[in-house]
């Protein structure tokens, strides 16, 4: 476990390190669960997106995009039942009738423990001075090892009890732990209750008037009332697919995995519209294509696995998540949905108006089943960036650090270096810089030694070094080398965009397997 959490620290460090992921607004100590994408991870998640959209409607006669607006009608949460069954646990104290999240008390108690270690740890840091070890101390100083226990058991009951949705436990931990309000300090408390983990905001100027509004908790929700709107401009015919990326905001509750579970993230989604009946053959159809498209990229195919759900949501007739190996297990990065009619049905019944399809074969009308492709942009981020960071010891036992990224997917797919900052190399590296920036994205680095530079570029995901050195003064050659194999080539310079641009091309990668 301790090399799990380890790596996992590793992966989050090296995120940071290498402007892939800040924490939000962190010069105000950040924001829990919301998360920014630096110079590297915007790359990165974006030509994840465009694997992902290109590969869906490039690849898919029947299938077409869509754009949707985050805020929708309210009426449309009701239809879908988000604002009847979306919901996460809240409390009330009956003396001072003020509110809580149950969750936000048992976490703002634990931190307190934990603060009471983190005192403890600084005080002995100022004993012992610099023969101070942190993190034996940790594991040996009693009062320390009990609070960090302390710490560690609560929230991992909580988050038991809360997967479970074994409210009671919630409100037993809460007394357990004789969690006062911190208002009153009374601790007299009513039943855990489900709250909605929509974000609700108003529309409109004056307090009366103003519409209660959602931050839409899916993007799904965009596709189905457009879907005769796309059916009919585009002259789909059944069965086609609309396909979406775009944010989408969650309150959750256990928000503590990195950028696993966000309260604001992006969805890639795809709804495909089938005929009744027909909607077993594509999922599994489906099933089947996503997992081929996640292997695609190479991360080991043993880091996938099916999950079948056994408890199926209210709109669900079958689904299964592609669970990936991330750092902490096995979890769900993807969900394969069979919503049957649904939710077109349900936005038939609230909105009075007709979603069905004229079947021209069939020649009739009806209302069609749906199978949903559902996946995370940030968790297919966290897995591709996770399982690509290694720490390699070589051949000469020296060791590296490298980010394996998929060439397809790495934000800067070449380095230029000159080897020396003098003799016209500078100028000659420069001129394959403004060749090659037409094509695809590069950086010019003349700053260290070569071997550090070669480095630097492995620990930030760069798939290719082009080395400049006076032969290439002479014969206008250049060496290629692999950031995988280390493996370098000589090759003339014109030959340089050709070689990279096999090695990153969408369908080369997209048709591998
Ligand atoms: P989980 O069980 O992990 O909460 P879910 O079953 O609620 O996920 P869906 O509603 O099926 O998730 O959403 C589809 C996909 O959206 C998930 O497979 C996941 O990749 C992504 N996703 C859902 N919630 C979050 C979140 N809070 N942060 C990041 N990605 C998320």
């Amino acid at each position: 476990m301790a090399k799990k959490e380890d790596k996992f620290k590793k992966v989050i460090a090296h995120a940071k390190e290498y402007g892939y992921i800040f924490g939000s607004s962190e010069i105000y100590d950040g924001l829990s669960a919301i998360y920014d994408y630096g110079h590297n991870g915007a790359e990165l998640k974006k030509n994840i997106r465009e694997y992902w959209w290109k590969s869906m409607v490039q690849m898919h006669q029947n299938i077409v995009g869509l754009d949707a607006s985050i805020f929708m009608h309210p009426t449309t949460w009701k239809a879908s039942g988000h604002v009847d069954a979306f919901n996460d646990p809240l409390i009330d104290n009956k003396d001072s009738k003020k509110r809580y999240r149950a969750d936000v008390l048992i976490e703002d108690h634990a931190e307190k423990i934990l603060q009471k270690a983190q005192k403890e740890i600084t005080k002995a840091a100022k004993r012992f001075g610099e023969s101070f070890d942190e993190e034996q101390f940790k594991t040996t100083n009693p009062r320390v090892v009990k609070y960090l226990t302390s710490h560690r058991e609560i929230l991992s009951r909580m988050g038991k009890s809360l997967e479970n949705e074994d409210l009671a436990d919630v409100k037993a931990l809460i007394e357990e732990l004789e969690i006062s309000c911190p208002e009153s300090g009374s601790k007299n408390w009513t039943e855990v209750k489900q709250f909605n983990l929509m974000f609700g905001t108003k529309l409109g100027a004056s307090a009366n008037t103003a519409t209660q509004l959602y931050l839409r908790p899916e993007t799904a929700q965009g596709i189905f009332v457009n879907f005769l709107n796309v059916q009919k401009t585009g002259r789909m015919r059944i069965p086609f697919g609309i396909a979406q990326t775009g944010k989408a905001f969650r309150n959750e509750i256990v928000a503590r995995q990195f950028i696993f579970r966000m309260r604001e993230f992006e969805q890639m989604e795809m709804q495909f519209f089938v005929r009744p009946g027909e909607e077993m053959k594509y999922y599994e159809y489906w099933k089947n294509e996503r997992l081929k498209w996640h292997q695609s990229l190479g991360l080991g195919l043993e880091n996938y696995r099916f999950h079948d759900h056994d408890k199926l949501a209210h709109y669900a007739n079958a689904a299964a998540d592609i669970e990936f190996n991330f750092p902490f297990g096995f979890k769900e990065l993807e969900g394969i949905h069979s919503r049957t009619d649904f939710d077109l049905k349900a936005h038939e019944e609230y909105s009075g108006k007709k979603l069905q399809y004229f079947d021209p074969e069939l020649k009739e009308s009806y209302t069609p089943y749906v199978v949903e492709t559902s996946i995370g942009l940030d968790r297919m981020f966290l897995a591709v960036f996770s399982k690509s960071l290694v720490d390699e010891t070589l051949e000469d036992g020296s060791e590296r650090t490298v980010l394996k990224l998929p060439a397809v997917l790495a934000p800067v797919k070449a380095a230029i270096l000159p080897l020396v900052k003098k003799d016209g190399l500078p100028e000659l590296a420069t001129q394959i810089v403004d060749d090659l920036k037409w094509s695809f994205n590069t950086v010019y680095d003349e700053k260290d030694a070569v071997g550090r530079r070669y480095r630097r570029q492995d620990a930030n995901g760069t798939p290719f070094c082009i080395t400049v050195d006076h032969q290439s003064l002479e014969d206008q050659t250049v060496t290629l080398r692999d950031r995988d194999t280390m493996q370098q080539v000589r090759m003339p310079i014109s030959e340089i965009k050709k070689a990279i641009e096999e090695k990153i091309d969408f369908k080369t990668w997209l048709s591998k397997n």
